[in-house]
């Protein structure tokens, strides 16, 4: 098999294009018209392939769920407006009232908030420290139907047993949902660990560019629906490989309609092409800033799994190709917060993370501040924190700026 980079650029050539264009283009129709009501009526009914409205698939987001198929080597795609709506999607679709699933307790924040509120529509979440299969284990019980972790997380960058959990679920015969976002499929394949089912935030590394938001569900082919009672008669049809992924298609998409919107698609399609280099560069930033601040003495502690210091180091260079974009410190207590940030000059303070642009937020007091002071502490996020995302900027630039700011 090809590269990484060689399949992800020739990706829509695969198929054919009009005119030999080289990227698919944009089609920005809602409807398509046939000539024969037979071929209307059999691509309803799915035993022809085809288009019908805009809100279920449209030929550029088609296209864009081929790639992304083909960066995590997984069988199909889904593609949603956002990477909330993939998660929130996946979830209504698969599961019901009175099930019951395990997640790792270390969650991006509105996953986290959206797991709250499914539990006040009856489907009842357990969060847990996913750095230890005990722990997801010793969660589930007889209703349990699914288990769903991030990569390496975000702010404070703890790596779930990613491995194990997988074996876990294989042992017990439960869906495998791994949010690969922070990683991206050109760090980490979560079919390597056994996944059932990954969703990315394309908004992030995958689009890279900060231009268009989106999102992706993608089936692995790794678990059999067959045991899977949650599946409505109706999708319980051809290969089961596309049971689960038609039923979130049918039931979530189309009934809840959080489609991508062909010209985000399209900046998301050009952006996932150059994913592997920008990776490399961002990757080889983080590293060098977080060595930079791990020795710096007005900084008191630097999480990153690219760091000998961080506790699942050694899981993370086994799991993936580098140890991702993102890193979180904590000032000296008697640095200033606030003028520390206020004298950066090329990083961004800004939310959003996986552009290309280095940015910087103060954590407790933005993306977590809803939470309240108690639920900040037991998540282990200090005031002082600061979570950098890297961007693919000249290392020196952005050690010279980190060094300024510090010494300021
Ligand atoms: C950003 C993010 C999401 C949500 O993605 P949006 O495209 O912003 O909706 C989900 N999971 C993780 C890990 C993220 O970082």
């Amino acid at each position: 098999m090809k590269g990484f980079t060689t399949r992800i650029v020739h990706s829509d050539r695969q198929e054919a294009i009009e005119h030999g264009s080289l990227h698919k283009p944009v089609h920005s129709t809602v409807a398509y018209g046939y000539t024969d009501a037979r071929d209307l009526a059999a691509v309803f009914q799915g035993t022809q392939p085809g288009f019908t409205y805009g809100r279920q698939v449209n030929p550029t987001v088609d296209a864009l769920q081929n790639k992304i198929s083909r960066m995590e080597e997984g069988l199909h795609t889904a593609c949603f407006a956002t990477g909330m709506a993939a998660i929130g999607t996946l979830l209504f679709s698969l599961l019901r009232n009175g099930d019951h699933f395990v997640s790792s307790a270390f969650l991006f924040g509105n996953t986290n908030s959206l797991f709250q509120t499914f539990m006040a529509h009856g489907i009842d979440v357990s969060f847990v420290d996913a750095t230890s299969a005990d722990a997801v284990a010793a969660a589930i019980n007889e209703r349990t139907r699914l288990v769903f972790v991030e990569t390496i997380a975000n702010p404070r960058t703890q790596v779930a047993a990613l491995a194990e959990i997988g074996a876990l679920c294989a042992a017990r015969g439960l869906v495998y949902v791994v949010d690969n976002t922070m990683t991206s499929p050109y760090l980490f394949q979560p079919r390597t660990v056994g996944a059932s089912m990954v969703v990315n935030s394309l908004t992030k590394y995958i689009g890279g560019h900060g231009n268009a938001l989106g999102g992706a569900v993608t089936e692995l082919g790794t678990y059999d629906w067959g045991r899977f009672d949650n599946i409505y008669e109706i999708y319980r049809k051809g290969p089961a490989d596309r049971w689960a992924i038609t039923q979130i298609r049918k039931k979530g998409l189309r009934d809840f309609g959080a489609s991508l919107a062909p010209e985000a698609a399209h900046h998301i399609s050009v952006g996932a092409e150059t994913l592997a280099l920008r990776m490399e560069r961002q990757c080889a930033n983080a590293l060098a800033m977080a060595r930079f601040l791990e020795a710096h003495p007005r900084v008191r502690r630097v999480y990153y799994p690219g760091l000998e210091s961080h506790p699942e180091h050694a899981r993370a260079r086994t799991l993936f190709r580098h140890a991702g974009a993102l890193f979180s410190f904590e000032l000296d207590p008697a640095v200033d917060i606030w003028a520390f940030q206020n004298r950066l000059e090329v990083i961004v303070k800004s939310s959003n993370l996986g552009d290309n642009r280095t940015l910087a937020i103060p954590v407790a007091h933005t993306i977590y501040f809803e939470m309240g002071p108690e639920r900040r502490a037991s998540m282990g996020i200090d005031d002082s924190l600061i979570r950098i995302s890297v961007g693919i900027e000249d290392t020196e630039d952005l050690l010279r700026d980190l060094g300024a700011a510090l010494d300021g």
